[in-house]
């Protein structure tokens, strides 16, 4: 079991593992080691792993059998766990409640020798079918606020030892700080203009073009005027949507396409580099968080590639600024 603690300086929710038993040994800083023997998000392996809570399959295939294009598990050592109460309690200045959530694993590919990008549109188009029944099946919980799809890819990124390409999904208690932030300014610059801040920046971007990236008739890939990675990529529908699960089936193939352009471009330009990709959506509208009452309006889905090719240093994390030595534009460019 675990505790969501709340961070009173900087608002921030931080996962605490309850335990007693803690070897400091477990955490000495080792070099990445490849599980190579055996991989238990490969077809015909599907025995190994806790059973599938969706998958998309071959007409007359069995549940936890092969025949799939798409599976979705739980992570058999999960950050959070979805049994119990969330038990919200302080402590003296502090909040914090039980560790209550899901975390679970999305299998990209029965195929164990393809990363995201190697995929065939069709392939990644299930991938996001994926995320949408699950984001759905998991907003009936009313104890979860908010869905994080994102996936590691690479060491450096904070992959998983097994290198079968997979992205995760943690559905929390409670809004990330960093969506909360892009919320709180997207509703101010809405109060202001009555228009959408993301719907005015494509529209900008568009015009310009000097940090587009790709297009086609549904999306947009450019590089973030202040991106805070070199060769950052920022993906924005062009229709204006609140929620991603909102979105229809022409957009999904829409959106396999152009992810999968950019993502091969990104590895043509960088040669197979790290980066983590997320999406970045609205949390659940639960009758409590009334007060985002324009959230349909003011926000708009997105989802980020974050290549990892420079470290974060001491600088970044105490400051939260960021050091970028690629200019988006040059990224742009290059992309
Ligand atoms: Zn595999
Ligand atoms: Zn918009």
């Amino acid at each position: 079991m675990s505790q969501m603690r709340k961070d009173v300086f900087s608002g921030r929710w931080v996962i605490v593992e309850e335990t007693t038993t803690v070897r400091p040994s477990d955490f000495h800083f080792k070099k990445f080691v490849r599980e190579t023997t055996f991989c238990p998000f490969c077809e015909t392996n599907e025995a190994s792993t806790p059973p599938e809570v969706f998958a998309i399959r071959k007409p007359g295939s069995r549940p936890n059998g092969p025949g799939w294009s798409v599976r979705v598990v739980p992570n058999s050592n999960p950050r959070l766990r979805i049994e119990g109460e969330l038990g919200r309690r302080g402590e003296g200045f502090h909040d914090l409640m039980n560790g209550v959530g899901a975390h679970e694993i999305v299998i990209e590919t029965p195929r164990h020798d393809q990363n995201l990008h190697e995929l065939e549109a069709g392939q990644i188009a299930d991938v996001i079918r994926a995320f949408v029944a699950r984001i759905v099946d998991l907003e009936r919980d009313k104890r979860i606020r908010y869905v994080l799809a994102y996936k590691n890819q690479g060491e450096e990124a904070g992959a998983h030892t097994i290198t079968h390409a997979i992205s995760q999904l943690m559905a929390l208690p409670v809004t990330p700080r960093t969506v909360k932030t892009k919320l709180m300014i997207a509703r101010e610059y809405f109060a202001q203009k009555e228009r959408c801040l993301y719907c005015d920046v494509l529209q900008q971007e568009l015009t310009q073009g000097k940090r587009l990236v790709a297009e086609n008739e549904h999306f947009a890939a450019l590089a973030p005027f202040a991106s805070r990675f070199p060769f950052e990529l920022l993906l924005l529908p062009k229709t204006h949507n609140s929620a991603f699960s909102r979105i229809t089936e022409v957009q999904i193939d829409a959106l396999s396409r152009i992810l999968r352009d950019v993502l091969r471009k990104l590895n043509q330009t960088l040669g197979e580099p790290p980066y983590n990709l997320s999406l970045q959506d609205r949390p659940f509208l639960r009758p409590r968080s009334g007060y985002w009452t324009t959230i349909e309006e003011d926000f708009h889905w997105h989802l980020e590639v974050l290549p990892q090719i420079t470290r974060i240093s001491g600088f970044e994390w105490a400051s939260g600024f960021f050091y970028n030595p690629v200019p988006p534009e040059v990224a742009a460019k290059c992309l």
